[in-house]
């Protein structure tokens, strides 16, 4: 199986302190391309601070993060936001939004950096996406005029523009309600189905039962990992359970 992310004995701690504990604590993680994984654990295990240093939004204290065959930790910022506007998508609890473009303005907002030409062809590709998650009718409308679910659809949309290899969702589903967040998790399948890597970090079981391989983390380390199938639709409740009994 290739490896899209490798991290190898990654540590992170925040400020100067010597005695200051590890957010990360030499944890070992990989990630096959095409994978759809979950990282569950409690608030403050240091899900968030994971995905910010296997996405190289973050450096590490030591130890190192590859992603593809490239080694993030090597690299300066202006190749790493390079791939990580090239070659990941990012979706978080709420998207962040620019209130003074609308939503489709929004969206294509990481591409024109790059392609000043295309407009068209990129609002074309936007309005498409749109469609297909199923706010299709909503391109013009202010951000501040559509639902949590709605917006949220918008931010997949946005993190999908750049045909990334990874979508990286830090709680995606965390503001919605549960029929909101079912819709979201359908539309992550659908993306993995398509070929594309999706890692979310997440409390929630529901969303992990969701994916085919779920990791489990306790201060700053990786604890235990439950491998499921890719869901079919069905033996969701059993799924759940296996989640929840590992978990506890
Ligand atoms: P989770 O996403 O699992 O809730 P986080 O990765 O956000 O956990 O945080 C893990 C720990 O790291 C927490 O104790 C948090 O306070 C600390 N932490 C996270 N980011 C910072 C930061 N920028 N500065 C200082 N401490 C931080
Ligand atoms: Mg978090």
């Amino acid at each position: 199986m290739k490896k899209i992310i490798i991290g190898d004995r990654i540590t992170k701690s925040f400020g100067e302190r010597e005695e200051q504990r590890n957010v990360l604590d030499e944890l070992s993680i990989e990630i096959n391309e095409g994978e759809f994984v979950a990282i569950m654990g409690a608030s403050g295990s240091g899900k968030s601070t994971l995905m910010f240093a296997l996405s190289g939004m973050d450096e590490v204290n030591s130890g190192k993060v590859v992603f593809g065959d490239r080694d993030l930790s090597a690299m300066g910022e202006n190749e790493l936001s390079d791939i990580r506007r090239t070659k990941m998508g990012f979706v978080f609890q709420q998207p962040i939004m620019l209130k003074n473009l609308n939503i489709i303005d929004n969206i294509i907002l990481p591409m024109m950096r790059d392609n000043r030409k295309n407009v068209a062809s990129i609002s074309d590709k936007a309005r498409a996406l749109m469609k297909r998650v199923g706010i299709g009718e909503l391109e013009e409308h202010d951000i501040t005029q559509v639902s949590g679910g709605q917006l949220q659809r918008a931010g997949i949309c946005r993190a999908l523009i750049n045909n990334p290899k990874i979508i990286f969702g830090d709680e995606p589903t965390g503001a919605l309600n549960s029929k909101s967040a079912q819709e979201i998790m359908n539309i992550f399948s659908e993306i993995n189905e398509e070929g594309t890597t999706v890692l979310l970090v997440t409390h929630d079981a529901k969303v992990a039962a969701r994916t085919e391989r779920v990791m489990f983390m306790r201060d700053g380390k990786i604890v235990s990992e439950l491998k499921l199938s890719k869901y079919d639709g069905t033996n969701m409740d059993t799924r759940i359970e296996k989640v929840t009994r590992k978990m506890i």
